[in-house]
């Protein structure tokens, strides 16, 4: 096989291993599969968001040597002490922050661009933040080569939201604080739901669903989760 793939490729000119490792078909059975086994027995339910599942292709979002991992039930590291995370918690916290077509909603932790390709799937208005310049970069280029040339990426301290693009339908927070940053809850809209971990950094963060009603902020403790620290920006 190897030696008629060589073959192959010499005469024709073709770069036959990219374009068998590329065949969208196993891709796709593989995010199927994804979606079958870690996201529905979960109980994950959002038709909408098991879309968006099925069809962002996760592996122009992780490393190279580790997209054969893309679909597995698990964080991938991404570089800089940062990580992709699991695909069940991506689908889980898209689920609590209902997007729908043609809404604004801020993330903040751009890290790989894989969330917020998730949101762009859905139809909404993606403002994305990321405090690492290179990852920044980086999650930009993953997001444009992967289609979602819609996503609006900025580097900067997501403390501070994105005030010039506010107020927001949702947040989507990706890296655990230990309060909610108070600049995060002044940009979400009256009716408004954010989901950010809240803990501290190496011990128990517990993901937190945030609604803004009739003015009061009302928060709800969901499940035990960990993520990366939320850094601050250094003065
Ligand atoms: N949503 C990302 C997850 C990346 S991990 C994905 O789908 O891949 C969390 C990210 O949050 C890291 O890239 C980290 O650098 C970033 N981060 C941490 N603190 C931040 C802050 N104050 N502002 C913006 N980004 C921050």
């Amino acid at each position: 096989m190897k030696t008629l793939t060589v073959l192959l490729t010499w005469l024709l000119g073709l770069n036959l291993p990219t374009v068998f490792a590329a065949a969208p078909k196993d891709l796709e059975t593989e995010r199927a599969q994804m979606v079958a086994q870690q996201l529905k027995p979960r109980g994950i339910r959002d038709e909408a968001v098991l879309a968006a599942m099925r069809r962002v292709p996760r592996h122009l979002f992780v490393p190279e040597d580790r997209q054969e991992q893309a679909y597995r039930d698990t964080p991938l590291p991404i570089g800089y002490g940062q990580t992709i995370s699991q695909p069940y918690i991506v689908a889980y916290m898209t689920e609590l922050i209902r997007p729908r077509a043609g809404m604004r909603i801020l993330e903040i932790g751009t890290g790989s661009g894989y969330q917020a390709a998730v949101l762009a799937e859905m139809a909404v208005e993606v403002f994305t933040v990321e405090i690492i310049e290179e990852l920044a970069r980086w999650g930009q280029a993953n997001l444009e080569r992967a289609g979602y040339r819609g996503v609006r990426v900025k580097r900067g301290d997501g403390y501070f939201g994105w005030s010039e693009q506010a107020p927001f339908d949702a947040v989507v927070v990706t890296a655990a604080a230990d309060h909610i940053p108070p600049p995060l809850l002044e940009q979400l809209k009256e009716g408004g739901r954010m989901v950010i971990p809240v803990g501290s950094p190496f011990l128990t963060q517990r993901l937190i669903l945030v609604r803004k009603e009739g003015g009061k902020i009302v928060t709800e403790s969901l499940l035990p989760v960990r993520f990366v620290p939320f850094t601050r920006e250094r003065p």
